[in-house]
C-alpha cells in the first residue's frame, strides 16, 4: 500500500505509519495542488492535516484511493461529498485535541480579563502601565458555553473548578448528556443575557453562521467578553466589530476568523481584541495524539496490521 502524507505530522505518527507491514510512505509537504492532482493517481490513502486540499479534482485523480485521513477535526478542507460517491472512507481524529483547545480558550479568558498582550506590548516598549490594566477576576462570573460538545464540556469542567457559574446552550444535547459536567443547559437568549464570558464550541454550518450577530449582542450583558476558538464565520465579525466599539462587548479573544488568514482585519485594530493564528489544537501533546490516532484509522481503514 502506498501512502502519502502531504501535511507534517508528529514524528512518532509518521515512525508508526511506516513500520506497518507492507506500508510505503511518502511525505511530500507543500504541494501545489496541480502537483498533488498529478501524483496522487498511485496512492492508497492520503494523510492531511489543514493546508492540503482534498477537493473534488484530486478525489477524481485518485483512482486508487481508498482513505483519507484528516489529522485534526474539521473536514472542511476535505470534498466529503466526492469522496464517499467514489467509496473513499474519510477518518478524522475529533476527540484527540479537545483539551489542547479548550484550555487556549481558557488562556483567553484569562489573557482578555487581565489584558497580558497590552501589559506585555506595553512593557516591551518600555511603558509600566500600571493604572491602564485594571482587571476582571473570573472567580464568581458566569461563563456561556455555546456548544456542549467535547470542548464545551472540557471547558466547562475546568471554568467550574476556577469557581464560575457555566450555562450552556446547544440544541442538540440534553442535560442528562452533561452526567456530572457543572452546566446548566438553557435557551440561547438567557446565556445571552446572563453570561460575563461567551465562549463558542460549535462546528460552523449554515445554521450556526453568523450565530452571534446584532441582534445577539444587543441581547448580551453590557461588558460580555467573547471568545471564538471554534470556527471563523460563527460570529459575524461586523457586528461584534459594531458592538465593541459600542461598547457592549468589553473584548473578544479569537483564533479562528471567516477568512485565514485575516490580513489587515479592522477586529485586530482594536485594542479590545486579542487573537492567535488558529493554535487551538497546535500543542506538542495535541499534535501527538492526532497524529497516533489518524495513523492507526488510516490503517484500519486500509485493512493494514500495525507494526
Ligand atoms: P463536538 O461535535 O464534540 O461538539 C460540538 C457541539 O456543538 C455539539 O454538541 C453540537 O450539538 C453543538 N451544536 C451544533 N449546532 C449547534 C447550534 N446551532 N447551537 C449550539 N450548539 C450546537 O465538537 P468539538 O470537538 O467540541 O469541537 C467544537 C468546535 O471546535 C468545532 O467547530 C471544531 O471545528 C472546533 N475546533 C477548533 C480548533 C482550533 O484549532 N481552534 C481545533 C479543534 C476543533
Amino acid at each position: 500500500m502506498k501512502i502519502l502524507v502531504s501535511d507534517p505530522l508528529a514524528p512518532e505518527a509518521l515512525e508508526r505509519l511506516k513500520a506497518a507491514q507492507g506500508v510505503a510512505v511518502d511525505v511530500k509537504t507543500e504541494m501545489t495542488p496541480e502537483e498533488l492532482v498529478g501524483a496522487i493517481g498511485e496512492y492508497d490513502a492520503i494523510v492531511v492535516r489543514s493546508a492540503t486540499k482534498v477537493t473534488g479534482d484530486v478525489v477524481a485523480a485518485g483512482k486508487n484511493l481508498k482513505v483519507i485521513g484528516r489529522a485534526g477535526i474539521g473536514l472542511d478542507n476535505i470534498d466529503v461529498k466526492a469522496a464517499e460517491k467514489a467509496g473513499i472512507k474519510v477518518v478524522n481524529t475529533p476527540a484527540a485535541s479537545s483539551i489542547s483547545v479548550a484550555e487556549l480558550a481558557l488562556a483567553h479568558m484569562f489573557a482578555l480579563s487581565r489584558q497580558i498582550p497590552k501589559g506585555t506590548a506595553g512593557l516591551k516598549a518600555g511603558k509600566w502601565e500600571k493604572k491602564a490594566l485594571k482587571g476582571v477576576e473570573l472567580y464568581n462570573k458566569t461563563l456561556g458555553i455555546i456548544g456542549t460538545g467535547r470542548i464545551g464540556r472540557e471547558l466547562a469542567k475546568r471554568a467550574a473548578a476556577l469557581g464560575m457559574t457555566v450555562l450552556g446552550y446547544d440544541p442538540y444535547i440534553t442535560q442528562a448528556d452533561l452526567g456530572d459536567v457543572q452546566v446548566k443547559l438553557v435557551p440561547l437568549d438567557e446565556l445571552l443575557e446572563k453570561s460575563d464570558f461567551i465562549s463558542l464550541h460549535l462546528p460552523k454550518t449554515e445554521e450556526t453562521t453568523h450565530l452571534l450577530g446584532q441582534r445577539e449582542f444587543a441581547k448580551m450583558k453590557k461588558g460580555v467578553r467573547i471568545i471564538n476558538c471554534a470556527r471563523g464565520g460563527t460570529i459575524d465579525e461586523n457586528a461584534l466589530y459594531d458592538a465593541i466599539v459600542g461598547d457592549q462587548v468589553a473584548g473578544a479573544a479569537l483564533d479562528v476568523f471567516e477568512t485565514e488568514p485575516p490580513g489587515e482585519h479592522k477586529l485586530m485594530g482594536l485594542d479590545q481584541v486579542i487573537g492567535t493564528p488558529h493554535i487551538g489544537a497546535a500543542t506538542i501533546e495535541g499534535q501527538y495524539r492526532v497524529g497516533i490516532e489518524v495513523v492507526d484509522r488510516v490503517l484500519e481503514g486500509l485493512g493494514v496490521q500495525r507494526a
